[in-house]
């Protein structure tokens, strides 16, 4: 069996303090990160410190308060400025997460650019909410949503995504990596298909942001989109990074405060970016919390880290087949982060996950947000055991031991 690196996984551990604690009488197992992840000390304390300390509504006040918020809420733009490498933070817009920030390019871009009988790429194996706002276009504008297959492996099929990507697609609208197959994705060549036809791409990175380091400029990416809540951070809050060109050109996306430069009862026009997409008052302390949280990935030795992910990846793997040799791992692509999703023969995934549970054993089961998958594979659902850093071989161990024994008593 493979072993976990020198990654110092104790030091990460004591961070998180929701992972000291015990459920049902078992130390908490939490292999759950794809849905969301847990929250250091520091992303914690700051959003306690926020309200505690300098709680106001920001941009508009001119006391040392709204000063403060303001200020510490900009300096989350520049930290996601530097975590994508974008050219300018202007080109940073806070979202309430990565499906707002679908819709926001769907109902914007998208309905600028898109006409009757243009198409709209995604492939195969997308969350729901890269699948649904494009659906929603296509019915408006009488467009057609085209899909890029996948292997039964869950690997995208390239020399496919080339014929499925024409002349006439305008949006390319794919996940960097996926949350139920773990297939991460060869975005820079589906972006290279997509700028050949003059199709823009939204890059779904919800998964991809905890896992391995972003670059929207070596990407070439013309939208990028991800939420806090699976990057360590806050719920409720995400990011869009979008093309400047492209944000200057897009409308609003809702009307309200602080979008506005001018508004008379004739007329109104826009503040410029990155105000012209905030409309209201924004999720201020969580945005700021946020920060705390880039800045803990930043500190992270990174290819460490991401070491640490395969491992544990790896080794699950290898116990899952050990312990229970009649499942099967769904998402073989050469190329996945650390999440390993599973199906039974005979032992239906919901009972797998209940009991689990008892051992307090945190996974996830179903269709995880991906119908089109589970459909494309013919099956109703999977377990999904999901690893972020802070997990360790020894959790893996006591999952592989307690499957078993859930295995057999659900058969
Ligand atoms: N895309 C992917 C690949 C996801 O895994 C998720 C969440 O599970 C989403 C989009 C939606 O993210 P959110 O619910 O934070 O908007």
């Amino acid at each position: 069996m493979t072993t976990a690196t020198a990654f110092d996984v104790a030091a990460i551990r004591a961070d998180f303090p929701i992972l000291a604690q015990q459920l049902n009488g078992n130390p908490l197992v939490y292999f759950d990160n794809a849905a969301t992840t847990q929250k250091p000390a520091s992303v914690i304390e700051t959003i306690d410190e926020y309200y505690r300390s300098y709680n106001a509504n920001i941009h508009r006040g001119l006391h040392a308060l709204a000063e403060r918020a303001t200020h510490e809420f900009e300096l989350t733009r520049t930290a996601a400025q530097r975590f994508l490498n974008a050219e300018t933070r202007e080109q940073i817009i806070f979202t309430g997460g990565t499906t707002e920030g679908i819709n926001l390019v769907a109902a914007t871009y998208g309905r600028m650019a898109v006409g009757e009988g243009d198409e709209i790429v995604v492939s195969a194996m997308e969350h729901h909410s890269n699948i649904v706002p494009w659906q929603m276009l296509c019915q408006e504008k009488k467009a057609r949503l085209k899909v890029i297959p996948m292997s039964d492996h869950g690997v995208l099929d390239l020399d496919a995504a080339a014929q499925t990507i024409g002349p006439r697609t305008k949006v390319v609208a794919v996940v960097y990596a996926s949350n139920s197959l773990g297939t991460v994705n060869p975005v820079k060549a589906l972006i290279e298909l997509a700028h050949a036809q003059g199709a823009v791409v939204l890059v779904d990175a919800a998964q991809a942001a905890g896992h391995f380091p972003l670059d929207v400029q070596a990407l070439g990416a013309d939208f990028l989109v991800l939420s806090s809540h699976k990057l360590f951070g806050p719920t409720g809050i995400g990011l869009l990074y979008g093309r400047r060109a492209l944000l200057e050109a897009m409308p609003p996306y809702q009307g309200g405060g602080e979008m506005i430069r001018d508004v008379s009862f004739e007329h109104t026009t826009y503040n410029e970016l990155p105000y012209k997409f905030e409309a209201g008052t924004p999720n201020i302390a969580d945005v700021v919390a946020f920060r705390k949280a880039i800045e803990y990935v930043e500190a992270l030795d990174r290819p460490a880290a991401h070491a640490h992910e395969q491992a544990l990846l790896a080794h699950a793997t290898e116990a899952l087949q050990a312990a229970v040799p009649q499942a099967r791992v769904i998402g073989q692509a050469a190329d996945k982060i650390s999440v390993l999703s599973f199906v039974v023969p005979g032992a239906h995934h919901q009972d797998m996950g209940i009991l689990l549970d008892n051992y307090g054993i945190a996974v996830r089961t179903g269709h995880h947000c991906t119908q089109p998958i589970m459909d494309r594979l013919g099956i109703p659902g999977t377990v999904r055991a999901s690893f972020s850093i802070y997990n360790t071989v020894e959790e893996i161990d006591y999952f592989a031991q307690k499957l078993q024994r859930v295995v057999k008593m659900v058969q």
